[in-house]
């Protein structure tokens, strides 16, 4: 969690700006606030940075989705192609909204890929929600390809892909909306927080009221505001962007260190076969945030994570049993456990999500063992690193052929 990491004066120095007004609201009070903006300079970094035409910061990157999602028009009984594996807030905002998700195959790039897409299509598809998983890239022009033959919507989840591009362009820009996550894990934190982007006007206006009660936010007499959709309040505090906005700035700098420290790492575990990694869309725009290694067979994955526990090796996931990423352990999701009723529970689910054939996803996860990286890691910390990873593989392939 590189943001973290580096948090230190210019963050304290954002907050107390608004500290200083007391205005920790993020509209109207243009007298009192002393022309302190940070929810607007936390857009305006994040604009620099993605490219995007518009951006909208919200409270965090689950409700960036569900904005995402709604802006662009998916609602109730909208069938949604999304991936078994990503942060359960992806299905979860799907769900909120009354749409149906409808699961697709991953493959090595760790996020859906144009075959499982087209596998699931149906005459009542309507979107897909494309996640861009641990800091890389799908393979867009594929993707794109199946989209656009389907007249298809897409939204993309870049939660973890802030500062991750394909072929020039900001993952998150290539459908209607995009989503980024701020949360105390990614590349940039804002405590909590979270952005949208898009470059359709319609879509903007369309989530800057969704995420503010409907208000249109048109002059600065907030009670005489219109509502031209109804909404809900996911708004960030000004505290919060501050942090974010400051976070935003240094994102150039811990990209360029999590690539070089990814290298090193990469080109030091290449020394061992049985090692390979995952695959990128586009290798030249991987945020970096993660290293993520792919083992021979999933047995072989859990031997070596045994391993890895035994000698103390810390910092990494293994999804394939995490509760919070992967559908195998999402009982409550297969269930529909849910607290009041929701849509799907209405008009059924669109698959029996209990038996789910998604064999490649399975081996690709099953076999995937993603280390965190620290931006501020020095060489020595990562030799030792890599030499620790390459005792624990040699162990968990030697035990196989004794
Ligand atoms: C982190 C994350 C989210 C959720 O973001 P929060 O800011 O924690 O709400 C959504 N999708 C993906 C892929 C994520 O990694």
């Amino acid at each position: 969690m590189p943001g973290t990491e580096l948090f230190g004066a210019e963050e304290r120095k954002e907050i107390e700006d608004v500290l200083s007004t007391g205005i920790l609201f993020r509209f109207n009070h243009n007298a009192q606030r002393n022309n302190i903006w940070k929810a607007k300079d936390f857009e305006a970094e994040a604009k620099k940075i993605t490219g995007a035409k518009y951006a909208l910061a919200v409270s965090n990157g689950s409700a960036a989705i569900l904005a995402a999602l709604a802006s662009s028009g998916i609602g109730a009984g909208d069938e949604v192609i999304c991936p078994p594996f990503t942060y359960i807030a992806t299905i979860e905002a799907v769900l909120m909204l009354g749409a149906l998700p409808v699961f697709a195959e991953i493959d090595e790039t760790l996020c859906l890929s144009a075959d499982g897409i087209k596998k699931v299509l149906t005459s009542k598809t309507k979107a897909v929600c494309l996640v861009h998983m641990c800091g890389g890239n799908a393979n867009m022009d594929e993707i794109m390809k199946v989209v656009n033959d389907n007249k298809l919507i897409l939204v993309e989840d870049a939660g973890q892909a802030f500062a991750a591009s394909y072929k020039g362009t900001a993952t998150g820009l290539f459908g209607k909306a995009g989503a980024y996550s701020f949360d105390f894990f990614k590349i940039a934190t804002a405590g909590e927080g979270g952005i949208l982007v898009t470059n359709d006007e319609k879509t903007y206006h369309l989530a800057d009221s969704y995420c503010d009660h409907g208000h249109d936010h048109v002059g600065s007499n907030r009670g005489m505001e219109n509502h031209p959709i109804i909404g809900f309040n996911y708004r960030i505090s000004e505290l919060h962007a501050a942090v974010g906005a400051a976070q935003t700035r240094k994102v150039p700098s811990i990209r360029t260190s999590n690539l070089k420290n990814k290298a090193y790492l990469q080109k030091e575990l290449s020394k061992n076969s049985n090692i390979s990694f995952a695959k990128l869309g586009d290798d030249t725009g991987d945020s970096g945030t993660f290293l993520n290694i792919l083992m021979p067979d999933t047995e072989t994955a859990k031997r070596t994570v045994d391993e890895f526990n035994k000698a103390g090796v810390g910092g990494f996931n293994y999804w394939f049993t995490n509760m919070y990423h992967f559908i195998n352990q999402w009982d409550h999701i297969k269930n529909l456990k849910t607290a009041s009723k929701l849509p799907i529970q209405l008009l059924g689910a669109p698959q029996d999500y209990n038996n789910l054939n998604l064999p490649k996803t399975q081996e690709v996860v099953g076999r995937l063992i993603s280390f965190g990286i620290r931006c501020t890691w020095t060489e020595k910390e990562m030799s030792e690193l890599a030499g620790k990873i390459l005792a624990c593989v040699e162990k968990a392939t030697a035990s196989v052929k004794a």
